[in-house]
């Protein structure tokens, strides 16, 4: 054997207690977990007093771009994550057609300014290129909603035609037949924004025939949750497809104490046999664009036309009145509110981690003024957090057996980035703070949550529990010391008590230190049938 890890605590991911035991590891696989597996490794591994576990699979993150430009990954292996689902929110970074991919870019990476269809087109050349570049973790592609419209029809605020959806059907059905494991969709986001339920139906129906998963940020996580939920799920129930509701929240003051009824809107479909799930990331605030809390009509003539419009007093008379009428909606309807949002990558050092509302007062002006100059003086890409559940909630939703841990981060490239402390810290958040401090789950459970429960729902069989046959992706850890480092102030900090990662039977992370081994696969869901 290659490795045999010895006197661990052997948790298999599957929910079940733990026991103590070895593990061998030849190339790739796992090959025996027994007691008393035969000490003659190439290399020993003695977990005395620690617990090995599956590889955590995070089935909620944005790596589609960024792992290109950082194959480490090393925010998620230090928290012991081993495999990335990206292309979530209904943002892959394939299929692109050259006519309109300014489009896209212009939404997510306005700063870019390369031309990507010289390196990909389809979903199956952007894998390859993926492979080419070669990761240190795994990844399991998704294909997103947004992205196929925008490849179609741009951002046109419109319906599709007949043409244009039969389309984005084809493209949805080769995106399968290239690897994706499923189909993603963003409905708050341009252009998932402007798109009907029943278009979205009829690509599920594509992403159903191959037996993939739909995953959504719905169209609403505040007031109009509930609505939003429901949504999700006729769209599961009309195209027979298994569900996975994104970043599962109850945002907004006004909402909190609500996630157990919404979670029961799951419970309830379930029962009458549509198969749906939700992930969550252990936090009860998010991250996002200052600008994204302005009225959409501030857009229409292009982002670069904002920060002179912002300068406009009747603009921003419009402005004071949109957020007296819609900030009720978001959760920010009174001065005091303004407290909650908190700036997250300001350039200005003075303004770092300070809030809207403590700026406002410094300055002595009022709130629209206050945002409208820091766009104008910050830039379009200022971050900000929104302290937005309450923490009963996140703690409801984080138990709830339905539910598995995804972070909603993306690899980090640089410690000057706008990241939210997830990137770092999730899962090791949810051992050290929800397992042992909290004692929310036991940690057999909160395992489950991250290994085999992903694994299932994505369709990896041969990953997310430890077993015979399956591939080698372990983290070793210290369950007395495993904790995430990452806060707002400092949310680059490496977690602590992750003592080994191993994936695809290659040591990747020990004691603090990166291997510099790149051993993920790049995993392409195959077809079976021939339809
Ligand atoms: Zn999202």
């Amino acid at each position: 054997m290659d490795i045999v890890i010895k006197n661990a605590r052997i948790i298999d991911g599957t929910g079940n207690p733990w026991f103590k035991g070895e593990v061998g590891i030849t190339g790739e696989k796992i090959v025996e977990i027994d007691k008393g597996v035969s000490t003659g490794g190439e290399r020993v591994i003695d977990a005395d007093g620690l617990i090995v576990t599956p590889g955590f699979i995070d089935v909620h993150t944005h790596s589609d771009a960024t792992l290109l430009r950082d194959r480490s990954a090393l925010n998620y292996i230090t928290q012991g994550v081993t495999t990335n689902v990206i292309g979530n929110c209904g943002l892959s970074a394939a299929p692109l057609n050259k006519r309109t991919v300014k489009d896209l870019l212009t939404l997510v990476a306005p700063d870019f300014k390369g031309d990507p269809t010289e390196m990909w087109t389809s979903f199956g050349e952007y894998l390859d290129f993926l492979k080419f570049v070669g990761t240190a973790i795994n990844v399991v592609p998704l294909v997103g909603h947004n992205t196929i419209r925008i490849a179609v029809m741009g951002v046109e605020e419109r319906d599709p035609s007949e043409e244009e959806l039969e389309e984005m059907r084809e493209l949805t059905e080769q995106s399968m037949r290239e690897g994706a494991f499923g189909l993603s969709a963003g409905l708050i986001y341009v252009p998932g924004i402007f798109t009907k339920t029943g278009e979205l139906v009829e690509l599920c129906k594509v992403v159903s025939k191959y037996g993939r998963i739909f995953t959504i940020h719905i169209r609403g996580e505040g007031d109009t949750g509930v609505q939003a939920i429901k949504e999700a799920i006729e769209i599961a129930r009309r195209a027979q497809v298994p569900l996975e509701i994104s970043h599962f929240k109850s945002e907004g003051k006004r909402n909190w104490g609500k996630a157990q009824e919404r979670l029961e809107l799951i419970e309830c479909a379930r029962s009458e046999g549509v198969d749906v799930t939700a992930d969550f990331y252990p936090y009860t605030f998010a991250l996002t664009f200052l600008h994204s809390l302005f009225p959409t009509w501030i857009f229409r003539d292009g982002l670069e036309a904002i920060p002179e419009k912002l300068k406009n007093p009747t603009i921003r008379e419009q402005l004071r009145e949109y957020f007296r009428l819609a900030g009720d909606v978001m959760g920010i309807s009174g001065v005091e509110d303004w407290r909650n949002v908190v700036l997250s990558n300001p350039s200005n050092p003075k303004y770092r981690g300070k809030s809207v509302l403590e700026i406002a007062g410094k300055q002595e002006k009022d709130i629209v003024d206050t945002i409208c100059e820091l766009v104008q003086s910050e830039g379009l890409s200022l971050g900000i957090l929104l302290l937005w559940m309450s923490e009963e909630d996140v703690d409801i939703i984080a138990k709830h057996p339905l539910t598995m841990v995804g972070s909603d981060g993306a690899v980090v490239t640089s410690p000057k980035e706008m990241i939210h402390p997830r990137y770092y810290g999730t899962f090791t958040r949810v051992l050290g703070y929800y397992v042992r401090e909290k004692k929310l789950m036991c940690l057999e459970e909160a395992i489950r949550k991250m290994t085999s429960l992903p694994a299932q729902r994505f369709g990896l069989k041969d990953r997310g529990v430890l077993r015979e046959g399956n591939y080698a992706d372990c983290v070793i850890f210290d369950p007395g010391r495993v904790r995430d480092c990452a806060t707002i102030e400092e949310p680059n900090r490496w977690s602590e008590g992750i003592e080994y990662v191993i994936i695809n039977g290659a040591v990747v992370f020990e004691h603090g230190k990166f291997m510099g081994k790149y051993p993920g696969k790049i995993l392409r869901k195959m077809v079976k049938k021939n339809y």
